[in-house]
């Protein structure tokens, strides 16, 4: 049963209508069916937004949430619901071997929706240690391929973990081998950059459009920036090929001094994603809305993070019916405040800053049902480092 809702009064940002104004949602039988001025209620039960931001539901491109069997998993409505997210998408923790477990134990049981990269190792990532594409043994790009194949509802694309810890003497053959199988199904290859053995250019040049970087702004050797800080320019012209660069923020793959040279210079990421896991959630990455402040802080503006985290993470897994309010389409609603003050945010090498403006999620919907509602906030002597609304 839906119960037929009109957000009222809102902001509305929805990048993919190029939408950034205030106005109501009707949401009918859990679908969007129209964004106006003054729309009228009729059955529908009025939620006034008034002074609140209303975001399609949010798009994670990178997370590890394959909890049955991964030491890395989340369960992904703990993390997802209370931070705006309607869709969430696993960076290669399954392969092949768990694809059913994968669709069994983490989609199906799931309010948000599960989605996710195939690893090209038949490994996948059980383990923090695992060292998945060392032995080259490991790599079936037939299997990998024809199992994304089989699976298309559930995975978007290949991916790879492409630092000298995971190839060990393999140099960029697992890269290679990931855009082969990813080229056989037409879908895009996610590959983890930092601590690579090789310059970033030499990964990119094995991409094609609408392949993913993931870790842009990591602060290891072989980063996108030169020793004059600037941002290479074959990085920049592979980005015009139209390679997407994505936040990946991790425990070890962000970096404020680097993401700051980069945007100082207008080159903001294409996808903003925590690739949260066990070892992060409790800092410094926490969830979406963390890492969506850092971009904002750092001077992306609204609307772009908006966009990155909406419109064209939903156009890099190849979805049309996510990442936007369009009338017709499931209704993931994501209503946010920005709130301000002085808040503390601190990046993977111990750079803590503090900031002034913060997203906290005041409501989800999915599917045209609210599945979470931030309580009315009570004085907190907490540290403002967690997230309003994460844990409590
Ligand atoms: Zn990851």
């Amino acid at each position: 049963m839906y119960t037929d809702l009109l957000l009222k009064g809102g902001i509305v940002v929805d990048p993919a209508q190029a939408i950034h104004r205030a106005a109501d949602v009707l949401i009918h039988a859990g679908r969007i069916t129209a964004i106006g001025t003054d729309l009228p209620a009729h059955d529908a039960t009025v939620v006034d937004v008034k002074n609140h931001h209303v975001f399609p539901g949010l798009i994670d491109l990178h997370t590890h949430i394959c909890w049955s069997f991964s030491e890395l998993g989340l369960v992904p409505d703990d993390i997802c619901l209370p931070s705006g997210v309607t869709t969430v998408v696993d960076a290669g923790t399954s392969s092949w071997p768990t694809m059913i477990a994968f669709r069994k134990h983490i989609a199906e049981p799931a309010v948000t929706r599960v989605i996710g990269f195939s690893n090209i190792s038949s490994l996948g990532i059980p383990a923090g240690s695992t060292a998945e594409v060392s032995n080259l043994h490991d790599i079936n790009v037939d299997k990998t391929a024809a199992s994304v194949a089989a699976n298309r509802d559930l995975m978007v694309g290949v991916k790879v973990r492409q630092g000298i810890y995971f190839v060990g003497n393999n140099g960029v053959e697992p890269t290679r081998l990931a855009v082969k199988a990813a080229e056989q199904i037409g879908v895009p290859v996610m590959v983890h950059v930092g601590k690579t053995p090789c310059p970033l250019s030499v990964i990119m040049d094995l991409l094609r459009p609408g392949d993913i970087i993931t870790h842009t702004y990591h602060g290891h050797d072989n980063g996108i920036l030169d020793d004059h800080r600037a941002v290479w320019p074959e990085v920049i012209e592979g980005r015009k090929r139209g390679i997407l660069m994505d936040v990946g923020h991790g425990g070890g793959s962000f970096k404020f001094d680097v993401a700051q040279a980069a945007f100082e210079r207008g080159f903001f990421p294409d996808a903003i994603s925590t690739d949260v896991y066990t070892a992060n959630v409790n800092g410094p990455v926490f969830d979406l809305p963390t890492t969506m402040s850092k971009m904002l802080n750092l001077g992306m503006p609204l609307y772009d993070v908006i966009a990155s985290t909406t419109c064209i993470p939903a156009k890099a897994a190849g979805r049309t019916d996510i990442g936007t309010l369009s009338p017709g389409i499931p209704a993931d609603v994501a209503v946010f405040d920005i709130e301000e003050g002085e808040f503390s945010f601190r990046d993977c090498h111990g750079d803590v800053r503090i900031m002034p403006r913060r997203f906290s999620c005041v409501m989800t919907i999915r599917n045209g049902k609210v599945v979470y509602k931030r309580e009315k906030k009570k004085k907190s002597k907490r540290s403002p480092v967690t997230p309003p609304h994460f844990f409590l």
